[in-house]
């Protein structure tokens, strides 16, 4: 009886204040786990639902929840969401003044806030002062993997949080982070001094987000498919992430020249210009960020809808962390990996010259595993972060587009047999200019026009040749000396196809072809375009478009961001339920009754007025 009575209670607050009908898996054992005082460690993939995992038992708990997080962003986004649900939650940071900070010291005295969020540093200041003062009802430690120096983003102030469990040993503590592997996890509970905690482990997959990745692309077929990708996703928002600080600007200047609203975010720009940048994206001026591996962490931007990869990233654990940017809303979302040999020289490069050359190596070798596999990719990173998946996904390129191979043993021979004539001396440019048949000095100088392999690959366009010595690599019939100007040398693998004892298998290259033009984006379609009866599909983005309208409108007057008003899914979930009543849209997933009550009558009249067209 008394736990039907707790768990409906539990559902009746979730849906009260959040607008959901149903948990996600292993979030209410995880909020049960709080309610019984008991410490906790949530391992979820970004975008899993962490944050209610602690929120509602906050609501449901005497007190306040002490919320630690790392930084100041992403307080920022949490509070304004828990508000905008209509939920007492403040920030006590650097960024507060004295006022405002006597201000909040009294509010959680009286016990009017529910949720308190803090600095590491500020909580270690006020472990003696405010928070003896009030009732805690829990401690929620966020991005705990920042307490271990195994984890990627360790933070110094964060190892001094176990005082918690020192000065509040019977406040419950729940740590949460989206990256721990079980060296990190050890750590956390062992460093929090957490008490006999039980440990809740998510799946990471994200199955919303779509994996596609292209290969040997060169630059100019990396600009036409990222504009071809980019106009078909007008209004989308999305990031770039670029290898190096110069190829973001360069890549945001294209789009620029291309009437795409694009910025640049990298660690070379002043604070000042990347807060700009970071804001501007989260308010949705700007569609596009070109960043470095630095832009994200401080955001929660729940509708970023795509994000491409310029280069090939280091590890699985960084391309896994960026490409988790995406799509935190649940709703359908793509990523892109361009891959090419470029990349590959220049990371085994940072990699040989890192302190740990090994642990980087191997980690670059399964990225690039990744890249060049020819089953499905969503196995190979779940497997990669030890869950096995017992079917393809049918949302990766691999699984849409089974590759096809043909007998490229000729292919290979006329490769191999052109770095075997220059006595293994050239990298891959000279010896595509070789295989070409192209002209220049460097080549001349050295007589390689004389070779009889000269001219002998000119029936394959220089990309393709890119993309079979990218397969040939990976196939090992070359290494790529990195010690010695990065020369191509041949394998024994490589020698058994090139003497004819052994067949090469290639995959054939498939590229859709299409010139793009330059234009301007405009928001309203001209008008010949526009046909005189709209299908249903066409009807529904139109709705979605004018909803999408009334919600940046709410937001700006706010100052809050648009996805904080309403997410993209619960967007996408009017439009298709249509509710004309304020009843009816307060029924809508992802609204509560304090959405219902402050933005029921506006959208509902859109949605009406849109009916009676
Ligand atoms: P995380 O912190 O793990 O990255 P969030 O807590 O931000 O993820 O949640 C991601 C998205 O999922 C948010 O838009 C959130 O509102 C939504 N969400 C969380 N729990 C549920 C649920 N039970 N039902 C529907 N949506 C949910
Ligand atoms: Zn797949």
């Amino acid at each position: 009886m008394y736990t039907h009575f707790k768990e409906k209670n539990m559902l009746h607050t979730l849906k009260t204040y959040f607008g959901y009908d149903s948990f996600r898996p292993l979030q209410q054992d995880i909020v049960q786990n709080i309610l019984s005082l008991k410490d906790t460690l949530v391992l979820m993939p970004t975008g899993g639902g962490k944050s209610i995992c602690y929120q509602l038992p906050a609501l449901l708990m005497e007190g306040t929840a002490i919320v630690v997080s790392p930084l100041i962003s992403l307080m920022k986004d949490q509070v304004e969401s828990l508000q905008a649900n209509g939920i007492a939650a403040k920030a006590m940071n650097s960024n507060n003044d004295e006022t405002e900070n006597a201000n909040l010291r009294r509010e959680c005295v009286q016990g009017k806030i529910k949720l308190l969020y803090i600095s590491p540093e500020r909580l270690l200041s006020e472990m003696n002062f405010l928070l003896k003062d009030i009732k805690i009802s829990l401690f929620a430690i966020d991005e705990a993997h920042c307490i271990s120096q195994w984890g990627h983003d360790f933070r110094p102030e964060y190892t001094q949080l176990k005082a918690i469990r020192e000065q509040f040993p019977r406040v419950p503590i729940v740590a949460l982070t989206a990256t721990a592997d079980k060296i990190t996890r050890q750590d956390i509970i062992h460093q929090l001094n957490l008490k006999e905690p039980q440990i809740f482990i998510s799946s990471f997959d994200r199955p919303n987000l779509s994996l596609d990745v292209r290969r040997g692309y060169q630059q100019k077929d990396k600009t036409r498919t990222i504009l071809e990708f980019i106009f078909k996703r007008r209004n989308e928002c999305g990031i770039i992430y670029c290898m190096s600080r110069d190829k973001t600007e360069k890549v945001a200047e294209m789009l620029l020249n291309h009437g795409i609203k694009a910025t640049v975010y990298h660690a070379g720009l002043s604070a000042s210009a990347r807060d700009k940048a970071q804001e501007d994206f989260i308010n949705d001026r700007v569609q596009v960020v070109c960043a470095t591996i630095a832009f994200g962490m401080g955001i929660d931007k729940s509708n970023v809808r795509w994000i491409i990869h310029y280069n090939l990233p280091k590890s699985i654990e960084s391309f896994y962390q960026e490409i988790g940017r995406a799509g935190r809303d649940g709703v359908k979302s793509d990523t892109l990996l361009f891959y090419s040999l470029g990349d590959l020289v220049m990371l085994s490069k940072f990699a040989m010259d890192s302190g740990q050359q090994q642990i980087n190596l191997e980690k670059l070798n399964r990225m690039q595993q990744y890249a060049e596999s020819d089953i499905c990719r969503r196995r190979i990173l779940l497997n990669y972060f030890g869950e096995t998946m017992d079917r393809d996904c049918g949302n990766c390129d691999v699984c849409r587009n089974p590759p096809e191979r043909f007998d490229g043993t000729i292919v290979v021979q006329k490769a191999l047999s052109a770095i075997i004539r220059t006595d293994q001396q050239i990298g891959t440019r000279m010896l595509i200019a070789i295989l070409r048949g192209n002209y220049f000095e460097e080549l001349t100088e050295k007589g390689y026009d004389k070779l009889k392999t000269f001219g002998v690959g000119r029936d394959i366009p220089a990309r393709d040749w890119q993309d079979y010595l990218l397969q040939m690599l990976n196939m090992g019939y070359f290494e790529i000396a990195y010690n010695e100007n990065n020369h191509l040398k041949i394998t024994e693998a490589g020698k058994k196809v090139l003497y004819g004892q052994e067949k090469a298998q290639l995959v054939v290259i498939k590229r859709e072809e299409k010139p793009i033009k330059k234009k301007k984006q405009t928001a309203t379609p001209l008008l010949p375009q526009t046909p005189l009866v709209l299908s249903e599909e066409e009807k529904d983005k139109e709705l979605f478009e004018e909803l999408r309208i009334l919600r940046k409108r709410l937001a700006d007057q706010q100052a809050i961001p648009a996805y904080i008003v309403l997410s993209d899914k619960t967007l996408h979930l009017l439009v298709a339920q249509r509710p004309t009543t304020i009843e009816e849209f307060g029924l809508v997933s992802g609204i509560g009754e304090y959405k219902r009550d402050r933005y029921g009558k506006e959208f509902v009249e859109v949605i009406r007025k849109f009916m009676n067209k």
